[in-house]
């Protein structure tokens, strides 16, 4: 028998993670990159919190809000990162739940397995691929992330491209280059996301000393409307 999905942890409800749709959240265990800024280092390791709950209290939940629920997203941690995340999307759609999927695309072979049967993918793009290993403290990962958002070019479903910018990682001109950067592709929906203080996996990026001021950023996204007619900040 194959080994069941690793849960970090579930949200009962929420209807901002697969917008407009009342959904829960399914957070997986384990994730290979180690942004500065993350907020869920407890997900990181492969190993699941003893408290966790496991797949199978998860279905029993999923059971019990089949009328209620629209959606199940999956969410990390890195969703795509177990293979039993094939086996998991297929159970919750036999439920009948729409699927929405949170991923750094790390892992392009398993997403294009998943993606007939996803509604929606959220995807992170962390920086340019000369940047990724200082962000992400890992090498060699950029090409995966650009196979996987060229999948969703062709998907014919929505999706959005999410960059999330800490002060510490990026200077507003750093920002200009990865939008310049992305420009090279015909994103539909691109949404900047500022990173918070406060619990960050590195010490470093708990205080933000020297914030992005809300109207440099609403400046930069005017000044990028020729490219980006779809790109709005999330703070
Ligand atoms: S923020 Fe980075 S390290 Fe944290 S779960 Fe997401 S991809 Fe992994």
């Amino acid at each position: 028998m194959s080994a069941a999905l690793r849960v970090g942890g579930l949200t009962p409800l929420t209807s901002l993670d697969y917008p407009d749709h009342l959904a829960c959240v399914v957070f997986t265990q384990g994730c290979p990159l180690r942004c500065g800024y993350c907020h869920n280092p407890h997900l990181l390791d492969q190993q699941a919190a003893a408290e966790a709950p496991s797949w199978n209290q998860v279905l029993d939940f999923l059971q019990r809000r089949q009328q209620l629920l629209e959606a199940v997203v999956f969410s990390g941690g890195e969703p795509t990162q177990q293979a039993a995340l094939v086996d998991a999307v297929a159970q919750v759609r036999a439920l009948g739940f729409q699927v929405a999927l949170h991923t750094a695309g790390l892992y392009p072979q398993r997403l294009s397995i998943l993606l007939p049967h996803l509604s929606w993918v959220g995807l992170d793009i962390k920086a340019t691929p000369e940047r990724y290993p200082i962000i992400c403290g890992r090498p060699r990962v950029a090409a995966q992330v650009v196979n996987s958002l060229e999948q969703l070019l062709i998907w014919e479903r929505p999706f959005e491209v999410r960059l999330t910018l800490h002060p510490k990682d990026y200077t507003l001109a750093q920002v200009g280059d990865l939008l310049d950067w992305l420009s090279h592709y015909p994103i539909p929906h691109l949404v900047l996301q500022i990173a918070r203080g406060g619990s960050c996996l590195r010490p470093e990026y708990q205080q933000i000393t020297t914030p992005f001021s809300t109207a440099e950023l609403n400046q930069l996204i005017q000044d990028s409307a020729h490219h980006w007619p779809r790109l709005s900040l999330r703070t």
